[in-house]
């Protein structure tokens, strides 16, 4: 199938030539039909899968064929949960849109909302925007949605799991009643069922891969050890493994911030993206590491949200995330698009739980491996089979449909795989590796001159760990 025969117009048909698209992807296969006859649209596609594309181009093709927007109108809403995802979608829009006179915006909180208001006063024809700084600049005068033909909502559970719900509500009491409305969501748990069972009517659903899948793309690895020794693991495999383009997860914006501190101090290229960072620095950070100027950025998910890096090699859990779901996002950021990718969660005895719901979720038991020298003292334990369903951070899983409401989206998280499913091999005895890691093959080129390894006997793990630690963060002046 080519995008040509979804009957797009030619000026999208030439922005997708240039950007070297050479055919629609499942989601935009399914998506595009739907909406360029103006149905609504409940779609289960995590991001990687296309799905930008999916609402754009046809809204595009929509929007130029039919009118004009008036001052201070909006014709397409595109909602987002974080300004990364707002800044994207904006992106996107004008990418695929380049040749199309149309008028497009984005407008997202924590920078000056002036600027925002003068781009409204002409009318925008798409703009994208978090829920909070929608409606300052509504409830402003700074914009009118008489006009609007079309909401989007895309990462919908997301929205929810931030405390946009009232803000949502607000925003659908405001918007015509007439419309055509279309909500993404990458999970369909009963609170998005509700809104759809409330915002959709008739939906066409499109399921672009399953939910809660993992890109089958991305080599994904756990490398137990302590928590303690996961700032200088780190360093240790990135410089042993000299990876040039990293993407790291750390949980909490200190976290991110002593991580980034510790690298710089190293000599290394890292720069931090959290919430606590004003959006302009945000920005510049996520741009210098997508020039690869910057070597290791540093996320939290909020932050993380929506990020798209062409051809990220890797994605680093120094944390496992706390919501098994955000696990599939952050590991979605690379493996995109059909490119293949490597997802490596650095974990410790006290994440176990979480780790098991990660593996319920995604109904796959990960690999495990240790490296010499950072072996974990607390041993993590073994997480069993993915059939053990686990009481941890997973959300709840989907339940039935409402009746008359869209047909259910999401297989379900925490059944068991089903029979005949491909499961990696079950995990190793947490503690005893039999098998020595890829590392262990090379050990001597890590030992510096002239230190004293103990080969075996006490003290033999701890030295050697030392030796190691040794290597990983050479004493800055010797
Ligand atoms: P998304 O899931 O919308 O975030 O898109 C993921 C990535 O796939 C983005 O980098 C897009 O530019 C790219 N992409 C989207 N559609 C296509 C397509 N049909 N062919 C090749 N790349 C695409």
């Amino acid at each position: 199938m080519t995008f040509r025969s979804l009957k797009l117009i030619d000026p999208l048909l030439r922005a997708l030539d240039e950007l070297g698209y050479d055919e629609p992807t499942p989601v935009q296969r399914q998506a595009i039909p739907a909406v360029l006859a103006g149905r609504d649209l409940m779609a289960a596609a995590q991001t990687g899968t296309g799905k930008t594309a999916g609402f754009a181009l046809p809204l595009l093709n929509r929007l130029t064929l039919e009118g004009a927007v008036e001052p201070l109108g909006v014709r397409c809403l595109v909602l987002a949960p974080t300004r990364e995802l707002a800044e994207q979608v904006y992106g996107s829009f004008r990418k695929y849109g380049a040749h199309v006179p149309l008028r497009f915006g984005v407008a997202y909180g924590g920078v000056p909302i002036e600027p925002q208001v003068n781009k409204l006063r002409k009318g925008l024809d798409v703009l994208v925007a978090t829920p909070g700084r929608l409606l300052d600049l509504q409830r402003q005068g700074a914009l009118t949605f008489a006009q609007l033909q079309t909401l989007v909502l895309d990462e919908a559970d997301r929205m929810l799991d931030l405390g946009f719900a009232a803000d949502l509500d607000a925003v659908f009491a405001a918007l015509p009643a007439e419309r055509q409305t279309l909500l993404f969501s990458a999970t369909f748990p009963e609170a998005i069922r509700a809104l759809a069972g409330k915002l959709l009517r008739d939906p066409v659903s499109v399921q672009a891969s399953p939910a809660n899948a993992a890109a089958k793309t991305v080599r994904q690895l756990v490398i137990t050890t302590d928590k303690k020794s996961k700032p200088d693991l780190f360093l240790h495999l990135l410089r042993e493994r000299g990876w040039s383009q990293v993407l790291v997860f750390a949980k909490t914006r200190k976290g991110v911030d002593q991580l980034v501190g510790l690298l710089q101090e190293e000599g290394i290229r890292a720069d931090a993206i959290h919430g606590d960072k004003p959006q302009p620095a945000r920005l510049k950070a996520l741009a210098r590491f997508k020039e690869q100027d910057v070597q290791v950025l540093v996320a939290t998910d909020v932050a993380a949200r929506g990020l798209d890096i062409a051809g990220l090699p890797l994605v680093v859990n120094h944390d496992l995330p706390t919501v098994a779901e955000d696990y599939v996002h952050r590991i979605g950021r690379t493996g995109r698009a059909g490119a293949t990718g490597e997802a490596i969660s650095l974990v410790a005895a006290d994440e176990v739980e979480l780790l098991r719901a990660i593996e319920v979720l995604i109904k796959q038991v990960l690999p495990r491996e240790e490296v010499p020298g950072f072996e974990a003292d607390h041993r993590v334990p073994s997480t069993g089979t993915p059939s053990k369903p686990a009481q941890a951070a997973t959300r709840k899983p989907a339940g039935k449909p409402r009746t008359g409401g869209p047909a259910p989206m999401n297989s379900a998280a925490g059944k068991p795989a089903a029979p005949g499913a491909k499961t990696p091999a079950a995990p190793r005895p947490a503690g005893g590796f039999g098998q020595a890691p890829r590392e262990a093959a090379k050990p001597a080129r890590r030992i510096p001159q002239g230190t004293v390894v103990v080969a075996a006997g006490r003290g033999a793990k701890s030295a050697a760990k030392a030796a190691a630690k040794a290597v990983a963060r050479p004493a800055k002046k010797r």
